[in-house]
């Protein structure tokens, strides 16, 4: 068995960046693994809930926050973690590009995933033409052809809005019919064409997208574009843990008031538990109580010194 951390944290959005800022601070060892850091924040534009900020991008939160972590020699490993399992006390993470780490407490902060089409060339050209935020990437494609693919998004008129200002063309497939679509199309009706019925099938390029085979009432068209959005909405993926600790009819991982799951050594923060109002401020409430859980674990458990400067259990 190579080195044993004492806590791994799981997804590096603000929940998770906030627990190894806690972690870090009392000097344990951490390994932390995220698939890209900064999660959902890094998708909104202005935020204007986070206390102490004002109106704020959700990039320059996370970039704060980094500023402090890279204090206390923060580091960490991008990748995503593809299982979880115990071996005796000790609990053994496994990731998608096949490596092994081993730690003594795991906190999950996993939050939420935007849902993927599963089509060809979606994760090939990932950040070269495929986005699943039009707020965040719009500015990109100005003047350009672009397919947008739309789902149950609550912010469906904002997006469809953003891309007719800012593109030359738009090519639209709603996954779900909505009321909406025939307002916004009578108001943007020159750039936008609406491709009901529709279905992308490939999505093709060379080191940016191209083009996009789509299938229509049985037809095969390629359309000439320069990029593809894709709003499906979010969701929870837990299948990494599911089999250690309780998940909900939600597909969230159940916590109690101090962040602990139904396994010993597991915690929980953030978008991904079964607490209420996802919102940035909470899931950087909850990583600070799941990282102060689990330092309280560590000393009761393997003794590790902890200051008990931050808090009182
Ligand atoms: C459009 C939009 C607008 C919003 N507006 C606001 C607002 O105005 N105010 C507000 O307070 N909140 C807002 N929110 C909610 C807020 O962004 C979230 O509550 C908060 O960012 C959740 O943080 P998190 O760290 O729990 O999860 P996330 O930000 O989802 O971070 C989790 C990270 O873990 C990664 N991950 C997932 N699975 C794995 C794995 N197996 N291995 C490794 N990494 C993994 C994910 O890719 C992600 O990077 C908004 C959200 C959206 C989508």
């Amino acid at each position: 068995m190579s080195q044993i951390y004492d806590v791994c944290v799981i997804g590096l959005g603000i929940a998770g960046l906030t627990a190894c800022l806690y972690l870090l601070r009392q000097n344990v060892s951490i390994i932390a693994i995220g698939r890209e850091i900064g999660g959902q924040l890094m998708r909104i534009p202005l935020i204007e809930n986070y206390p102490g900020t004002g109106p704020v991008k959700g990039s320059e939160i996370i970039d704060k926050i980094l500023k402090e972590l890279m204090k206390y020699g923060f580091r960490f490993v991008i990748d995503e973690v593809a299982k979880v399992s115990r071996e005796g006390e000790i609990f053994k993470i496994e990731t998608r590009q096949g490596r092994s780490y081993y730690a003594r407490a795991v906190v999950c902060a996993s939050g939420r995933s935007p849902i993927k089409l599963g089509v060809e060339g979606e994760d090939k050209y990932l950040g070269r033409g495929v986005s699943y935020c039009v707020i965040c990437d719009a500015p990109l494609y100005r003047g350009k052809k672009v397919l947008y693919i739309s789902g149950p998004e609550p912010h469906l008129e904002m997006s469809i809005t953003a891309l007719a200002s800012i593109c030359n063309k738009v090519y639209w497939i709603p996954t779900i019919r909505s009321e909406s679509i025939g307002k916004i199309l009578e108001k943007y009706k020159e750039k936008i064409e609406l491709l009901e019925n529709a279905k992308l099938i490939k999505i093709e390029g060379d080191l940016k997208v191209r083009k996009a085979v789509i299938e229509k009432d049985g037809e095969i068209i390629e359309l000439e574009i320069d990029g593809v959005f894709i709003e499906l909405g979010y969701r929870i993926d837990t299948s990494y843990i599911s089999h250690l600790v309780k998940i909900n009819e939600r597909g969230e991982i159940v916590i109690d008031e101090k962040c602990r799951t139904s396994m010993e050594g597991i915690f929980a923060a953030g978008d991904v538990t079964s607490l209420p109002y996802k919102q940035a401020v909470i899931a950087a409430g909850q990583g600070a109580t799941a990282a102060l859980s689990a330092l309280d674990y560590l000393s009761r458990k393997y003794g590790v010194h902890v200051r008990k400067v931050d808090w009182k259990i």
